[in-house]
């Protein structure tokens, strides 16, 4: 179900049907009245660069791992989170929703004067392959400037919701300077003990562990699963960095 929903999201969909996967047809409305070429993004200017990396994982060099928490910032979780990370001296990446950062900016800007990092996820959560270029600019770009007010740091990274972009939204964080950062292991909700588990079992240099502080996931138990696996990871020698320091660092 993952694996198609990535698929789905990077534009590998073609009249309801899921190219080289044999995992049967998409349940969701094809796009079908579209032509082949209907979103492909062409990009504004042709001397420089326009490119952005979508990233699943990396191969560091280094112990490095990334927590990446998303759809927040809350009032209720937000702060339970940072208070994890500091127990366990740990960096983590927020995504946040640009107008739940606008409805609680103090707690962005905590977050980022202790050194975590702010991406982009979007305005209002919205599945960026459902919209159109204005509209995808339109959220991403709200939110870019709201995130750069409240920390005095533009970000640089994009999460789209869901997992799910294609030319459009590629094109657009390409404009922005952004990559996309997706991720490798899930600590949901519903299965927090099991899910950290299988990330204490599987995880490498490298992971980028998602988890939630905002929408339907985060509860008391994920927010004590996900101290254990801060603090299990950390005493097993891995540093919790940001997404861009992790991007960054030198490849194994
Ligand atoms: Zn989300």
């Amino acid at each position: 179900m993952e694996r198609r929903i990535f698929l789905a999201g990077l534009g590998l969909v073609t009249a309801g049907t899921v190219v080289g996967t044999g995992v049967g047809t998409l349940t969701e409305p094809a796009m079908a009245s579209e032509s082949p070429t209907a979103r492909t993004a062409r990009p504004g200017g042709h001397t420089t660069a326009f490119q952005a990396t979508v990233s699943f994982r990396t191969s560091p060099s280094d112990k490095l791992v990334a927590l990446t928490i998303d759809d927040g910032p809350t009032p209720e979780w937000t702060p339970q989170v940072l208070a994890v990370l500091r127990r366990h001296q740990a960096l983590a990446t927020f995504f946040v929703v640009g107008k739940r950062a606008a409805a609680s900016p103090a707690v962005v800007a905590l977050a980022a004067a202790a050194g975590h990092e702010i991406g982009n996820h979007t305005w209002g959560h919205s599945d960026l392959t459902r919209h159109d270029e204005t509209y995808v600019r339109d959220s991403l770009e709200r939110t870019h400037a709201t995130i750069s007010k409240l920390t005095g740091q533009p970000p640089v990274l994009c999460r789209p919701p869901y997992g799910r972009i294609d030319s459009v939204g590629l094109g657009v964080c390409a404009s922005l300077g952004y990559d996309v950062a997706l991720w490798s292991d899930h600590l949901t909700g519903s299965n927090a003990k099991g899910d950290v588990d299988i990330t204490l079992r599987e995880a490498s240099p490298g992971s980028i562990v998602l988890a939630h502080d905002g929408g339907s996931e985060p509860n008391a138990t994920l927010m004590a699963q996900l101290d254990r696996l801060v603090g299990s990871m950390t005493d097993s020698g891995y540093t919790f960095t940001t997404v861009s320091r992790l991007l960054a660092a030198p490849a194994r």
